[in-house]
């Protein structure tokens, strides 16, 4: 008989013919309306396997109900949606997928910043608003990315990435990272610094850490005071490792230049929202990875996850090692 598994988000075609060759798949039949939770509930005990995304929480209540699963596969390279503790605690794979979606994360990191600093958005905007009278010498004026100094907390995959794309802007890098990163130092010229330096010394602070109990409000009032009046946060990670509350704060009372998001505390972002009212601040849908290419091969590689898994092999992605 077919194990089976069940997807809670619209797959790529080819994605579901390969996966219908070999289980029975239910998926729920939307790309951009999540699944209600009562729903994942009341289905869940019925499959082996689960591809999910990071809306979906998979926490001690759907573990509960899922008796059957042996692989959780997240179509994510953070697994932050899923209590990983005790789905290992159950026997249950977790699976997600790093590596792909490496650079096309670095690139909207890289393009965050630069939008961020020379003001992109709030200049196109004052553009259609007719606010473009003639050249003028301090209109719209921003910040300059190159030369300047760049500090990047969490230097794995993605924050190397956006290293190497800021040695080409000539800026100068230090990071911070729970474990030095000697291969990178040697790679990148790369200055390793504590936390407290690093947000006093660059002009961009840039968050590439997994969210995670040590990770969260990594980034409060303290810190935020910590870095120059000039400088400005990227946060391409996850929402929560920057406290919201400060940052309106800091943003509100000039502590720091400007802002460059893609994650927030929760998610989607209401559109009242305190900080869609700054014009210095760059606001994006979480979209890191959010390339065709990338996405297809996130697929790819959340279908092979959990199809290894579940023929009783290593899968390549396994999250083995409590981050
Ligand atoms: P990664 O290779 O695992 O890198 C994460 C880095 O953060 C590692 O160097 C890790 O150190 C460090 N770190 C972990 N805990 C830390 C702590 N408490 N303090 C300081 N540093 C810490 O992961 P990645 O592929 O670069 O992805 C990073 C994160 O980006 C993901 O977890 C995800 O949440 C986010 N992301 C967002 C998007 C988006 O759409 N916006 C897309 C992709 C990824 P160790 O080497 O010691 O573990």
């Amino acid at each position: 008989m077919k194990k089976k598994i069940f997807i809670t988000r619209k797959p790529p075609e080819h994605v579901l013919n390969n996966l219908q060759k070999l289980f029975e798949v239910e998926i729920w039949n939307s790309e951009d309306i999540e699944i209600p939770r009562n729903e994942l509930l009341h289905i869940i005990h019925k499959f082996d396997g689960l591809l999910c995304l990071l809306t979906e929480s998979i926490d001690e209540e759907l573990l509960d109900k899922g008796r059957n699963l042996k692989v959780i596969s997240n179509l994510a390279v953070g697994y932050n949606n899923i209590h990983i503790e005790d789905a290992i605690s159950r026997g249950i794979m977790v699976t997600n997928t790093p590596g792909v979606l490496t650079e096309t994360t670095a690139d909207l990191t890289f393009a965050l910043m630069l939008a961020a600093s020379r003001r992109l958005v709030e200049a196109s905007h004052a553009l259609r608003e007719g606010k473009w009278k003639t050249w003028s010498p301090m209109f719209m004026t921003g910040m300059d990315v190159h030369g300047s100094t760049l500090g990047i907390i969490g230097l794995g995959e993605i924050g190397a990435a956006v290293a190497r794309r800021a040695k080409g802007f000539n800026m100068k890098l230090m990071y911070y990272s729970r474990s030095r990163k000697p291969e990178f130092e040697a790679e990148l010229d790369i200055e390793y610094a504590d936390l407290h330096t690093l947000l006093q010394t660059s002009d961009y602070v840039c968050i590439l850490t997994p969210f995670t109990k040590d990770t969260k409000n990594l980034i409060t009032m303290n810190e935020l005071k910590l870095m120059k009046n000039t400088a400005v946060l990227i946060n391409t990670a996850r929402g929560g490792i920057v406290n919201e509350f400060d940052l309106i704060q800091a943003l509100s009372d000039g502590v720091i230049w400007g802002a460059g998001l893609d994650v927030y505390e929760h998610e989607p972002l209401p559109l009242d929202h305190p900080l869609l009212q700054f014009p210095n601040v760059v606001t994006l849908p979480h979209i890191g990875s959010a390339s065709i290419q990338t996405r297809t091969k996130m697929w790819e590689l959340a279908a092979k996850n959990i199809t290894l898994a579940l023929q009783g092999k290593t899968p390549p992605n396994l999250v083995s090692r409590l981050k």
